[in-house]
C-alpha cells in the first residue's frame, strides 16, 4: 500500500517529463484508464490525451479493459475520438499511461500490456494502489487523478485549453462529490479556477454529468432504494445500511449498468449508518460491491482484504454467491476494520 501523505517520490515527476520528451512525434502513446470507468478515469486520461496531442504527438490512443460501454453522461467529454474497445488498442506501444487504477486486476486483459511497455506511467490518487509502474506520479492526498494529470500537463508546458480543462474539470467534480468531500481543499479550488478560467461552463457541465438521467433510470432507482434495508446494530452499533440490483432490474427498466453507479449517493445520505453498501449485479453470482463510510471504518482495507480496493471513505470489490452471502461477508468484517 502507498504511504498516506507520501506524494510521488522525489525526481518521478522529472523522470515522466523527460520520458515523454525522449519519444518521436509518431512514436505510439497509450493511454488506459480502470474497467467500468467513472468520471475521474475517463476526464484524467482524455485531458491528458489531449495534451499529448498539443504537444505534436499524433500516434495517441486512450482506452480501458472490458465491454466498450461508456456512460452516457461522458460519451460527449472532449478526446473521445481518441477513446477506442480494448481490442483496438495498440499492441507494443513504446509509452502507456495509466489512470486511476488502485492495482492491475483493474487493468484486465491490458495488465500485461502496462507491464511490458518500456516505459509505465502510473498516475493515481488511491492508498491501496499496489505499486506497479516505470514511473510512479502517486498521491493518495490528491483529490482525483486530473490533480496529478494536470500537474503533470503543466510541467510540460501544455497550456491549459477549454477542452483539456473540462475534462479534467469532470474529472475533479466527480471524485469531491462536486466540492463537497472532505479531499476538496483550498488547492482544489485553486484548480477548478485555473479550469474555469479557461471559459468552461460548471453550471453546463454539472447539469449533463450529474443531474440528467433517463425516466427508466430514474424509476429503476426508486425501486432498488425501495428495497434497502438498515442494521442498526452493525458496524458495533454506528449501522449499517444496504441495497442491491440485479442485471434483470437493469433489463426491466432498459438500462445500462452504469446507471447503478449513482445509487451510492441516496443510500450513504442514511443518517442512522455509518457504512453503506450497494450490491451491483454483474454477471452470474458475480456482485460489484461499492462501500462508504462517515469514518468508523475503513473501507479501502476491508475491500483490500475482499481483493479490491479504493479509499478510506470510498471503496469497493467484487463480490459472489447471493446479495445475501456479500452482505454477511461485510457485515463480519466491519468489526474488523473498525478505525
Ligand atoms: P465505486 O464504489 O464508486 O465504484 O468505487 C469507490 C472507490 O473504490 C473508487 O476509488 C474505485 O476505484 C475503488 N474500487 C471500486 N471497486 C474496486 C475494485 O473492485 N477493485 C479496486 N482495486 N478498487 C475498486
Ligand atoms: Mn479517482
Amino acid at each position: 500500500m502507498t504511504q498516506p501523505g507520501s506524494g510521488p517520490a522525489a525526481g518521478q515527476w522529472d523522470a515522466a517529463v523527460a520520458a515523454i520528451r525522449a519519444l518521436g512525434g509518431t512514436d505510439e502513446i497509450q493511454l488506459i484508464c480502470h474497467v467500468n470507468p467513472d468520471g475521474d478515469a475517463l476526464g484524467s486520461m482524455l485531458g491528458f490525451a489531449l495534451a499529448l496531442r498539443r504537444l505534436g504527438f499524433t500516434r495517441v490512443r486512450a482506452t480501458f479493459p472490458g465491454a466498450f460501454l461508456i456512460p452516457g453522461p461522458y460519451t460527449e467529454l472532449p478526446g473521445i475520438d481518441l477513446l477506442v474497445p480494448e481490442e483496438d488498442a495498440f499492441p507494443a506501444p513504446a509509452l502507456v499511461l495509466v489512470f486511476d487504477v488502485a492495482s492491475e486486476s483493474r487493468l484486465g486483459g491490458l495488465a500485461a500490456r502496462a507491464v511490458a511497455a518500456p516505459v509505465g506511467i502510473v498516475l493515481d490518487h488511491h492508498a491501496s494502489n499496489t505499486g506497479f509502474g516505470t514511473i510512479r506520479l502517486v498521491d493518495p492526498q490528491a483529490a482525483a487523478t486530473s490533480v496529478l494529470a494536470e500537474e503533470l500537463t503543466r510541467r510540460l508546458g501544455v497550456p491549459l485549453d477549454r477542452e483539456i480543462a473540462e475534462c479534467f474539470y469532470v474529472a475533479l467534480a466527480t471524485d469531491t462529490g462536486s466540492f463537497t468531500f472532505d479531499m476538496t481543499t483550498v488547492a482544489v479550488h485553486e484548480l477548478a479556477a485555473r479550469l474555469i478560467a479557461t471559459g468552461i461552463r460548471p453550471g453546463d457541465i454539472s447539469r449533463r454529468i450529474f443531474d440528467t438521467r433517463a425516466f427508466g433510470a430514474m424509476k429503476l432507482v426508486g425501486e432498488v432504494l425501495g428495497r434497502a434495508v438498515l442494521e442498526p446494530s452493525a458496524a458495533g452499533g454506528l449501522g449499517l445500511v444496504w441495497t442491491y440490483a440485479t442485471l434483470a432490474d437493469l433489463e426491466r427498466h432498459g438500462q445500462p449498468p452504469y446507471v447503478l453507479d449513482t445509487l451510492i449517493g441516496p443510500v450513504r445520505s442514511v443518517a442512522e449508518a455509518d457504512v453503506s453498501m450497494v450490491v451491483k449485479q454483474v454477471g452470474a453470482g458475480e456482485w460489484s460491491v461499492s462501500l462508504r463510510s462517515k469514518g468508523a471504518v475503513d473501507v479501502s482495507r476491508l475491500a483490500v482484504s475482499q481483493g479490491g480496493g479504493g479509499h478510506r471513505l470510498a471503496a469497493g470489490f467484487t463480490g459472489f454467491g447471493e446479495p445475501s452471502d456479500v452482505v454477511d461477508i461485510v457485515r463480519r468484517l466491519l468489526g474488523e476494520f473498525l478505525n
